[in-house]
């Protein structure tokens, strides 16, 4: 029996949710909703409460213990993977919990509640000379999202994932206690809860420390690397010499030009270089380019990237996008632009068609990459299932427990799903697994979705695996907090 078939049967008893819990004083607002991931690949049906408060959490804790439902955090709900859904179960919505609670232009803190977006926050910061430390390539993602899946930036190799300026935490688990976290008060809950997507408790407050700017704008370096071999030594020689570092791959590039791309490294301007920060640093000036990889308008995109979408179409823009990257160049942008080019074409994922997109991220030491991302983009193309687009970046490892970081290079590879090729792909990728496995690689839980617990304890190891499981334990001995990547993943 599907689960679609078993819904109305478990879910009867939920009209009678106020009857069932008489005692509680707060009113919880609940409506059964289809949830998916960002690429509309997934879906699940589930019971999402909107969240307002720390009592409200507990509420509803409380009330799934009663229904014996599973309950999942979940931010803006979009990982590209299955990290906020949770099948049959209670979502809580998070994004209710969006207040800056404090903010000190002196010192760069800022004090806010989980459910805050990065958006939000670079624009209440950003006026006063600073910008977050750790972005992600939208802007759409909530603080609590960022914490769980533990993000990193195109800084990744210089300042690490998001973790790392987290001067402190409060999160509620499941056995109603409040928990306050920093990397020197209950260590063990800090460096586990922050990549800890979620299954060990929720967070309610986050107080991160700002990085200091002089100027609205960026200064990005584009060059264009011809192979695969230059453009990782090319990201790992040029890295040092800037805070941020990204590299575009041409999935479809052959032979000798498999792997070329462009590289953009980026540096913050120094004190005195922008002859007017006052201007640039104005939100008016944040705005984002018209313009989708140099080639598209975007004010027509939404209506003319449908058709591109597919093998043969991706294939003239990846070349397209080559023949644009040839020209070595130094341009000003501003942050907004540079750090989120994915929020150019809103709802750009929707182009992808009715089977969605999924993302496939290794994260591979910098003496096995080659090797083992020429074996993957060689397969890919030997399958016909190429990945539309490539991007690479540069890391280094962290002390965070479920971490991806390695001291070497990410890929991150966009997949079309479709009806017909959804089997040969999911197979495809857990072969690309045991390339990465082999190569040393890790893998990152806010993105792939066909990731094996088998996968997941080969690279973790069982040390860290028998760590996480006695944390969970401690903080959720009823097990109620699971979502689908946590029952694919851990159990
Ligand atoms: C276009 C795009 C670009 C991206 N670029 C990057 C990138 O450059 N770097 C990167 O690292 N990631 C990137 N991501 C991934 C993204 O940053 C993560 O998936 C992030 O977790 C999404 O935030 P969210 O608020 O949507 O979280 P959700 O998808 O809603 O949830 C993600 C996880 O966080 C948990 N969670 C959510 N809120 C809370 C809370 N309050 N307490 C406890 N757990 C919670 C959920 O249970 C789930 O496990 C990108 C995603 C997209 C769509």
């Amino acid at each position: 029996m599907t689960l679609a078939e078993r819904l109305p049967k478990i879910f009867h008893p939920w009209p009678a949710v106020s009857g069932l819990l008489p005692t509680m004083s707060l009113n919880l607002n609940a409506h059964f909703t289809q949830l998916e991931n960002f690429g509309h690949s997934l879906k699940a049906p589930a019971y999402r409460i909107s969240i307002k408060t720390t009592e409200e959490i507990y509420e509803a804790f409380q009330l799934a213990r009663k229904l014996e439902l599973k309950v999942t955090a979940r931010g803006t709900g979009i990982s590209y993977n299955d990290a906020s859904l949770n099948g049959g179960g209670i979502v809580l919505d998070m994004t209710g919990m969006d207040q800056i609670q404090e903010w000190d232009s002196a010192s760069g803190l800022v004090r806010c509640e989980a459910g805050v977006t990065l958006e939000q926050l670079w624009q209440k910061v950003e006026p006063d000379g600073w910008w977050p430390p750790v972005v992600s390539g939208t802007m759409k993602t909530t603080l609590g999202g960022c914490l769980a899946a533990n993000i990193h930036g195109k800084n990744n190799f210089q300042v690490g994932p998001i973790g790392e300026h987290v001067i402190e935490f409060t999160a509620i688990t499941p056995t109603g206690a409040l928990v306050t976290c920093s990397p020197k008060k209950n260590e063990d809950l800090f460096y586990s809860m922050i990549s800890g997507l979620g299954m060990l408790g929720v967070f309610t407050s986050i107080t991160l420390k700002m990085k200091r700017i002089h100027s609205g704008l960026i200064s990005v370096d584009a060059r264009p690397v011809p192979n695969l071999s230059r453009h990782l030594s090319d990201l790992c020689e040029d890295a040092p010499n800037y805070d941020y570092i990204v590299g575009w791959l041409d999935t479809f590039a052959r032979g000798k030009s498999l792997g070329r791309g462009q590289i953009h490294a980026a540096r913050n301007l120094k004190e005195g270089e922008d002859p007017h920060p006052q201007q640039t640093l104005q939100l008016a000036y944040q705005h984002l380019p018209d313009r989708l990889l140099g080639v598209m308008p975007k004010s027509v995109l939404h209506y003319f990237m449908n058709p591109f979408v597919n093998n043969l179409g991706w294939r003239g823009v990846n070349f397209a996008k080559y023949l644009t990257a040839l020209r070595k160049h130094t341009f000003k942008q501003s942050h907004a632009e540079f750090h989120f080019l994915l929020d150019y074409v809103p709802d750009w994922e929707r182009s992808f068609g009715r089977g969605g997109l999924i993302q496939y991220q290794s994260f591979v030491p910098k003496e096995t990459a080659e090797a083992a991302w020429r074996e993957i983009l060689l397969l890919s193309q030997r399958r016909k299932l190429p990945s539309y687009l490539g991007v690479t970046k540069r890391h280094r490892p962290d002390d965070f427990l479920l971490t991806h970081g390695v001291d070497g290079f990410s890929l991150a590879m966009d997949f079309k799903v479709t009806d017909r090729n959804r089997k040969p792909l999911s197979a495809m990728l857990q072969e690309f697994d045991k390339i990465i496995l082999a190569a040393g690689g890790r893998f990152y839980f806010a993105k792939n979705s066909e990731t094996s617990a088998e996968t997941a304890q080969r690279f973790l190891g069982y040390e860290t695996i028998t760590k996480f499981k006695r944390l969970k334990q401690r903080c959720d001995p009823d097990n109620l907090l699971e979502s689908d990547l946590y029952r694919r993943l851990f159990k």
